[in-house]
């Protein structure tokens, strides 16, 4: 029997930024999110005639920005084009986009290469009700809010560079920290901010040629990209197996059942027709704007990861965690250069005890525990002054009321207990009370020791050091 063919998954994809500019790409409409429908509209974004486009200057600055984060080239001559389709979302029967010359293009962010990035206008809103929610009576209609129309997006593409539904998942991760980062964009899938479509194929395993991809559109969740992905992988597999191939199609992910759906077919594509926009002449970046971008690019979020790894010796999840989440980051920063706590303790009471206990999503600097107090608190552990248990019971009180660690322990009476005189009869008066335990571990099980060791931390609350108790036990059990 031949053995099986192994497949390998490709994946590319293309993501919409929706960048947070004061107005829209080619007029001075404010953005909006949800406010009343068609109140944010002009004779430019509904597509009066007469009206021209003109190009948002803060949009170009935050595509620069972007070029910058995604190391890209930044071309200093790009041009808009006009895309040609026909739909109730683009009243003006195109979008303007950047065809042939982008802004941006290479670059590399996380180990994928990107192709491009360039800058175009966001389509309207199209509202499907069934019956009765439109205005035309009994029948189902669909309606148009004009509202994100003409919002400025940039599309991100990437090449054919991802092999796996969890690599997808976090470059978006990393893509979206970085946006956020450099603050273009609220880069939000649940609000439509960040939209990611995925261009999926499969190969055996050591084929050069890639092969035939489908694409999975708009899916508005980190999970559901990544469930989307598996599902097709899984359906190309199938069908390669079963000795059928795959069709270049347009799919829709339901992550309810899990089905994917065709949308249209290679037959079906659209022929956009671009030519270059000819009411808007082509974008050149002179020096300054490449200064003024570069001026405003703050350390990005693989940048700082590889500095708390490389200089501060943190594990590489915890650099990451601090890294990827700016507010963590920067309190750990203020928390290191306010005290002299130790990187690597400070760095996991902070992503570990402390986020515990604020909840996943809480940014610290707002909470009671100010970063020296945090700071000071990893001190004391580490010099055993006081044990990691009491330090969660100080912690706990910094949580709830603030305040400073030393004071707590103080009051709350938590420093560590002076030492074998102070501990070796708490350890003999737990080892009394539970003969049995003690017998099995003086049979040399050492399983049952945490029942002794429980006993002295509950008598001392939590003041003795756990290895010291393992110590004393064996020393007075004899072993
Ligand atoms: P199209 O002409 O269909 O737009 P492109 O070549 O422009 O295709 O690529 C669009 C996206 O699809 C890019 O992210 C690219 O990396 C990705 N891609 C292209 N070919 C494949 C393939 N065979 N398998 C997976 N992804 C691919
Ligand atoms: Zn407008
Ligand atoms: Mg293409």
């Amino acid at each position: 029997m031949t053995p099986a063919v192994e497949y390998e998954t490709v994946i590319g994809l293309e993501i919409h930024v929706q960048l947070a500019t004061r107005t829209k790409m080619f007029c001075s409409c404010g953005l909006g999110f949800g406010e009343e429908p068609n109140t944010r509209t002009c004779p430019v974004c509904l597509a009066l005639p007469g009206a021209l486009p003109v190009i948002n200057a803060e949009a170009i600055h935050f595509g620069l920005m972007i070029g910058l984060a995604l190391g890209c080239k930044l071309n200093d001559r790009s041009i808009f084009d006009r895309k040609q389709y026909f739909y109730p979302d683009s009243p003006k029967g195109y979008q303007i986009s950047q065809n042939e010359d982008p802004l941006c293009s290479g670059g590399e962010l996380g180990g994928v290469r990107i192709h491009r990035a360039h800058l175009e206008e966001d389509a309207a809103k199209t509202i499907h009700s069934g019956g009765g929610g439109g205005r035309i009576q009994g029948s189902a209609a669909s309606v148009v809010d004009f509202n994100r129309g003409g919002t400025p997006l940039c599309e991100i593409v990437t090449e054919p560079d991802i092999t796996s539904a969890e690599q997808a998942g976090e470059f978006l991760r990393l893509l979206r920290t970085t946006m956020r980062r450099i603050g273009v964009s609220d880069v939000n899938m649940e609000e439509g901010s960040l939209r990611c479509d995925a261009n999926i194929s499969i190969r055996p395993v050591g084929q050069q040629e890639l092969g035939v991809k489908t694409e999975l559109k708009n899916m508005n969740s980190f999970r559901f990209i990544e469930r989307g992905i598996r599902a097709e992988v899984a359906r190309q597999e199938g069908l390669l197996r079963a000795g059928e191939p795959v069709v270049q199609e347009t799919l829709h992910f339901d992550p309810r059942t899990e089905r994917l759906t065709s949308m249209r077919s290679k037959e079906e594509a659209h022929d956009y027709r671009y030519f270059p926009e000819p009411d808007l002449t082509p974008v050149t970046i002179t020096p300054e704007m490449l200064e003024r971008a570069r001026a405003a690019m703050p350390e990005l979020p693989a940048a700082r990861q590889a500095r708390f790894a490389d200089e501060l010796g943190l594990n590489p999840d915890t650099a990451k965690l601090l890294a990827w989440r700016t507010e963590l980051g920067d309190y750990f920063e203020a928390a290191l250069a306010e005290g002299d706590a130790d990187a690597v303790p400070l760095a996991n009471w902070t992503t570990n005890e402390l986020v515990q206990r604020l909840g996943a999503d809480v940014d610290p600097a707002g909470s009671n525990v100010r970063p020296a107090a945090l700071a000071g608190l990893v001190t004391l552990v580490t010099e055993k002054k006081i044990t990691a248990g009491a330090g969660k019971t100080v912690l706990d009180k910094l949580v709830a009321e603030g305040g400073d660690p030393t004071a707590i322990v103080e009051t709350e009476n938590l420093a560590a207990m002076g030492g074998a005189e102070e501990l070796a009869p708490v350890v003999a008066a737990a080892l009394e009370a539970q003969p049995d335990v003690a017998a099995r571990i003086r049979g040399g099980d050492m399983k049952p020791i945490g029942a002794i060791i429980g006993a002295v931390m509950k008598e001392t609350k939590g003041r003795a050091d756990g290895k010291e108790v393992t110590r004393l036990v064996r020393e007075q059990l004899g072993l």
